[in-house]
């Protein structure tokens, strides 16, 4: 398939409401590890983009989430803030000015946010992170000609569970050591809700 501005609108709004259904469960995660702004960060951060969203049009997916990743760097805030803004930048500049991907190239373009997240969190996987479900999950479906979305959504899931045993060291929750076992990461939540949108919006 290839994929167009168009897809990543309806997969960004998608992420939008998936981010306001959750809100309060984002917290509650957050609440047990960290700070509890998490939901709040998020909410303020999608339904600036949705208005953003609405009131341009884009030719190139680069060119949309060039604009998305300001939006997220000027408004989520936190720790999240500038993870979350910094990938979709680095996302733009690799999506270049193409207006078609492939889905070979568009999980290129997933890497570069990838890469971007680590290098500017310094976290490395098993330190119960969004970078538990970005890394291995990218690395998973890189260099795939065609990607099987289904498998990437239960992936996505799988990584987010597989937080819940793990024992902080990055973020405010690594400040409660062998306390954070138990409660699934928050930034890992809102990226499993980031790649399940993407899922279902690539699988119509
Ligand atoms: P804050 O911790 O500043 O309140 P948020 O609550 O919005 O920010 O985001 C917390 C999430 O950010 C964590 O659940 C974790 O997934 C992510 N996070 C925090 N620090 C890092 C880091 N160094 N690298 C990657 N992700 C991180
Ligand atoms: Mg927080
Ligand atoms: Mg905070």
């Amino acid at each position: 398939m290839s994929i167009t501005a168009e897809h990543l609108r309806t997969w960004l709004e998608r992420f939008h409401d998936e981010i306001l259904e959750h809100k309060d469960e984002l917290t509650d995660l957050d609440q047990a590890i960290g700070d509890g702004d998490h939901g709040i960060n998020m909410a303020r951060g999608v339904k600036e983009m949705h208005k953003m969203l609405n009131g341009k049009s884009f030719d190139a997916p680069g060119d949309l989430l060039k604009a998305v990743s300001m939006t997220f760097i000027g408004k989520i805030g936190g720790a999240s803030g500038p993870l979350y803004g910094s990938a979709l930048m680095k996302m733009a500049s690799r999506a270049s000015s193409d207006e078609t991907l492939t889905e070979e190239e568009w999980i290129n373009v997933l890497e570069a946010g990838k890469v971007a997240i680590q290098q500017r969190g310094k976290a490395e996987t098993g330190e119960k992170t969004m970078v538990d479900v970005w890394a291995p999950l990218i690395e998973r479906f890189q260099k795939q000609k065609e990607i099987d979305w289904q498998l990437f959504q239960t992936t996505a899931e799988e990584l987010m569970q597989s937080t819940k045993e793990m024992h902080a060291k990055k973020g405010r929750a690594a400040y409660l050591g062998a306390r954070s076992v138990g409660h699934i990461d928050p930034g890992a939540m809102s990226s499993y809700l980031f790649f399940k949108t993407l899922a279902e919006t690539l699988q119509e």
